[in-house]
């Protein structure tokens, strides 16, 4: 199945992948596709279809753009930070500032775009699953503003270690559902949200978080999240004259890495997206799908999954919760096998390290997920020259690590 989409290397440059859409059954590769009940596959069928509809309906498109221009804060920054690049002495960095976005990361643009497509379909209510709650708050959020009803799918012990995402999204008005089965966590809460949507689909709408899933969220959530290297391409452009060198960005699902990196598939910049490794890769506490995982199905795709010999889905640990996830996006794994983009991993004491790094150097403090892309500037800036350009993906503003960092970070 690579084969049709073999890519040319030479002197290290990859040449453009021959298609970088999944077919029509939702596979990019080997990897994607739809691996749900029966009762679901018909509902998607005709989520892809509204999906494509809508996406042509300029109604939809001015609607959509005026949103994330007046509300969420489009378009953010691409930031040429002075200090981080003097301390390196080598490519000049910039940022994509998702930080100054509303809610404070990147993960609005998505639930804006999922919410006005449940609105254009007639839809009363949004229903999702949060694990961190990140999801879950900017889910009600997008829900308020375009007044839809909203019910979150959380698992208990998330619902334990979460409170103060928890009341955010009660106050927003959401319906914060506690699923008490199994381990309490995501995977469970992600069940139940599926199994409400399937009982209630012609009044409801499943409205996923990341580039995962099956067919077609891994798409929607990508072209949603485009906005994030439109906006870079255009930006770097205007201040270089040129495309950048290199890409950086986490990779937790892989939604904000996915929306930077898309636009840029067919530039010869070079991208490396960074996983999560935890206490360290040869540990077993860690989120290092694509650098230590093997091929399996979780969640409705075939794609990349931590998992021991077995199948049973290993427990993923990162101190950032964002990446904590045992599997990837299918179109980050088909990207990994043709080697358009390459993974590494940063682990949670590299990743605090860069978390003051740049707060120290620039005044700004970063996620803890994005921190992660930070971290691996330090073993990228030796290898790159002066006169080239680099864009790190900023995902999200570090407000809400700040008692994480505080525990561990002694100053
Ligand atoms: C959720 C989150 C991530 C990880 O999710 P992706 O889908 O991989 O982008 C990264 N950064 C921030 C700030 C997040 O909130």
């Amino acid at each position: 199945m690579l084969s049709s989409v073999l890519l040319l290397k030479s002197k290290g440059v990859t040449a453009l992948p021959a298609k970088t859409v999944p077919d029509k059954k939702g596979y990019f590769g080997s990897y994607g596709g739809r691996f749900v009940p029966e009762t679901l596959i018909s509902a998607l069928d005709r989520l892809t279809d509204a999906y494509k509809t809508v996406r042509r309906d300029s109604k939809f498109k001015r609607e959509l753009a005026g949103y994330l221009t007046d509300y969420a804060g489009r378009p953010t920054p691409l930031y040429f930070a002075g200090n981080l690049t003097r301390r390196y002495g080598r490519a000049r960095i910039f940022l994509k500032r998702e930080d100054l976005l509303h809610t404070g990361a990147h993960k609005i643009n998505n639930t804006l775009g999922q919410a006005l497509l449940a609105q254009f379909l007639g839809k009363k209510k949004v229903i999702a699953e949060t694990g961190a709650g990140q999801h879950g708050v900017a889910t009600a959020t997008a829900a308020r503003v375009l007044n839809l009803e909203c019910d979150v799918y959380m698992g208990d012990e998330d619902i334990r270690r979460q409170a103060l995402n928890v009341y955010k999204m009660q106050i927003l008005g959401a319906r914060v559902i506690p699923v008490h089965s199994g381990s309490k966590t995501l995977k469970d809460a992600t069940n139940e949200a599926i199994r409400a949507w399937v009982t209630h689909v012609d009044t409801s709408y499943y409205l996923l978080g990341s580039t995962v899933g099956p067919h077609p969220y891994p798409v929607m959530v990508r072209d949603f999240q485009s906005v994030i290297g439109v906006e870079a391409r255009k930006q770097h452009r205007e201040k270089t004259g040129r495309e950048p060198d290199y890409l950086v960005a986490c990779v937790g699902g892989g939604s904000n890495s996915m929306g930077l990196f898309y636009p840029f598939l067919k530039t010869r910049s070079k991208m490396f997206g960074v996983e999560a490794a935890g206490s360290g890769i040869h540990t077993r506490r860690h989120a290092a799908t694509i650098t230590k995982g093997t091929n399996g199905v979780l969640h409705g795709m075939k794609s990349i999954v931590l998992q021991d010999r077995v199948g049973q889905i290993q427990l993923a640990h990162s101190i950032s919760a964002g990446l904590d996830y045992p599997s990837v996006g299918p179109e980050h794994a088909y990207l990994s096998k043709t080697g358009r983009v390459e993974y590494v991993a940063i682990t949670d004491k590299e990743a605090l390290v860069a978390f003051r790094r740049l707060t120290l150097e620039e005044g700004i403090m970063p996620a803890l997920e994005p921190a992660h892309a930070l971290a691996y500037l330090e073993k990228l800036m030796p290898r790159t020259k002066k006169n080239e350009t680099v864009i790190v993906g900023l995902s999200g503003r570090g407000d809400k690590d700040i008692d994480t960092v505080r525990h561990a970070l002694k100053l």
